[in-house]
């Protein structure tokens, strides 16, 4: 559910190919540029970026609308363009930094070009291609992984689903570390080796490692925003803390002492997840007694209406129409991709797309009529509202506050499919309105997930800064893995593992080298959002039950903050909409106050912790 083409996401493109950094800098000629050299440099660098992430955005519209050999080989041909352009603009505007005089505004776009890669490659000779070479090797070595179940070889997405529904402890076991011994384990030198190029890469640009070069895109000193992800852990750990006492108190009277002991921290793999980072899956296990069933399902109500996918879209839009923004542009429903083609193949992931970087907004999804589906619709509408309200900015602006803003707006409209909203579109009958009886199973099912992947979304790049300043050596890999999967979720291995293992290979997002800060971000500010409209629309009651549907001053203020795009320093924008400064976790625990408030009584006696 990310957003695809756009000025932003030919940064994001670069993660996939992060080549040829090979050419000496074009910069200026003369050893020290000037302000006015910077300017100039600026305005064609923006100008070529913008037309051609369009011709590339086309290209690759095409191609995940209609996957043939002909369109892969057209996308990789723009995708290599782009990738070049940005690895040598991003050289330059590290030397035009150093000019004297730079205003402000100048400084904010250089650094937005110099902080655009992910990967970068140094410019010593071979060094892109084989840089390229290993993440390519290694995100295709993630592709094609699999695991055994009962000692049958199991895909990546099969063995995911099934450790979602799987309740065999010893099958899960299986599963768990076949896949993490075979996907995991071989990646280890290769990843070594990409860290240290990548490092060199990251100097030239100016930064004391990579990890620093992506601290470095929050608007402050890199070291800083490590410690305020730091502070908001603080905030929310507390509310993991009971989160995970009771988890593991049902998992132990599920699964007896010898799988799940009393104490401690929990099995790895009985989570519902292969890396346990959302666990909704087994809410059933942990669902209290009498107020787990809401009642209603969203599927049944939508079948009930005779929705189709396309109506399913209308509602999304009717949903930002009610705060104030403008209808859709009649091309997004000549263009988008709303319903799987039976004809073709296509890639059906859901994504929100920006192909002009003007009005040219599309979705491409493989819509089902289902509740899962008219969550993620009402999500990737939250990205092309996004992008239409910023286009009027600068092309290097045209992205969201910081990475975690985009995915958080998705996400804060989609918490707003409340009851109270269901029956104001006309879905749900007002008498089905689930009781405030039926809350704590309402709260329970979404802290499964929303706050159970808290101490997961930022672990993974504590681990990966780690490793990138040189406090984590290779020799250690696997160890700082599981320590701090030990200190931060609770959670160990089913097995005991060794420095042969590579188990952060078996999470995509390391060996496809994309950050995750960003995840962890969005989690917590979609609940500052939501929590902000709901005091802006006068709501009283319990934050949960929150809809501000139609109400248009919430709307005024949400598309100040949007419109502003990437144009200014993030605390700017989130002021612009909640009136704070400050990212923080405090929402989140208002949200959760009473789950929090029962599973305090729920664990009491307990001793919690691990
Ligand atoms: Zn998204």
């Amino acid at each position: 559910m990310k957003i695809a083409i756009s000025m932003a996401a030919l940064a994001a493109a670069l993660v996939a190919s992060p080549v040829l950094a090979q050419q000496a800098p074009a910069a200026t000629q003369s050893a020290t540029p000037t302000a006015a050299d910077a300017e100039a440099f600026l305005a064609k660098a923006e100008q070529t970026l913008f037309d051609q992430s369009i011709v590339s955005g086309r290209a690759a519209w095409i191609n995940a609308t209609y996957i043939t050999d002909d369109t892969d080989a057209m996308a990789s041909y723009f995708g290599a363009i782009d990738t070049k352009m940005r690895v040598d603009y991003a050289l330059d505007a590290a030397k035009y930094a150093t000019a004297p005089g730079l205003s402000e505004e100048t400084k904010r776009r250089l650094t937005l070009l110099r902080t655009a890669l992910t990967l970068p490659a140094p410019t010593t000779p071979g060094a892109a291609e084989e840089l390229n070479d290993l993440a390519t090797r290694l995100q295709s070595a993630y592709g094609k992984g699999k695991g055994t179940l009962n000692g049958q070889p199991i895909n990546g997405s099969d063995i995911e689903e099934k450790m979602g529904t799987d309740r065999n402890p010893e099958e899960l076991k299986e599963m768990w570390v076949s896949w993490h011994d075979n996907v995991g384990a071989p990646m280890r030198q290769d990843y070594a080796k990409l860290v240290s190029i990548a490092n060199a890469g990251s100097k030239e640009l100016g930064f004391a490692d990579t990890g620093a070069m992506w601290r470095s895109k929050y608007d402050m000193p890199a070291a800083d925003f490590a410690k305020l992800t730091d502070k908001i852990w603080g905030e929310v750990k507390p509310l993991y803390d009971q989160l995970h006492c009771y988890t593991r108190t049902k998992l132990n009277e599920k699964y007896g002492d010898a799988v799940q002991p009393k104490t401690g921290p929990i099995r790895a793999d009985l989570l519902g997840n292969m890396w346990a980072q959302e666990w909704g899956n087994i809410y059933k296990i942990v669902a209290p007694e009498g107020a787990g069933d809401l009642g209603y399902d969203v599927t049944d109500l939508l079948t009930a209406k005779d929705y189709d996918q396309t109506r399913m879209v209308k509602a999304g839009e009717g949903f930002y129409s009610s705060l104030g923004f403008e209808k859709l542009p009649q091309s997004f429903w000549d263009r988008s991709q709303i319903v799987k083609p039976r004809d073709r193949e296509v890639v059906c992931h859901a994504s929100a797309w920006d192909l002009d970087n003007k009005n040219d907004i599309r979705i491409k999804m493989c819509t089902k009529v289902n509740g899962d589906d008219f969550v993620t619709i009402h999500h990737e509408l939250g990205h092309n509202y996004y992008q239409r309200a910023y286009q009027i900015q600068k092309p290097l602006y045209l992205d969201g506050a910081n990475d975690g803003f985009h995915e958080a707006i998705g996400d804060f409209i989609a918490l707003s499919i409340t009851p109270d909203y269901l029956v104001k579109i006309g879905l749900l009958d007002p008498a089905k309105v689930p009781g405030a009886d039926k809350d704590l199973g309402l709260l329970l099912r979404q802290a499964m997930d929303k706050v159970a992947f808290l101490p997961f979304g930022l672990l993974i790049d504590k681990w990966r800064w780690g490793v990138f300043d040189g406090s984590i050596p290779e020799s250690q890999y696997e160890k700082a893995w599981t320590d701090l999967r030990t200190q931060y979720q609770g959670i160990v291995p089913p097995v005991s593992r060794d420095e042969t293992k590579f188990d952060a290979g078996g999470k995509f997002h390391i060996p496809g080298n994309t950050p995750y800060a960003r995840y962890f971000l969005a989690r917590v500010l979609q609940f500052q959002f939501y929590e902000a409209a709901c005091k802006q629309a006068g709501w009283t009651g319990p934050l949960h039950r929150c809809s501000f549907y139609g109400n248009k001053e919430v709307g005024a203020k949400l598309n100040a903050m949007l419109e502003m795009g990437a144009s200014k320093p993030w605390p700017d924008a989130l002021q612009a909409f909640t009136g704070s400064r400050e990212m923080s976790g405090k929402a989140l625990v208002n949200y959760f106050a009473p789950l929090q408030k029962w599973l305090i009584a729920q664990n009491k006696g307990k001793s919690c912790g691990w």
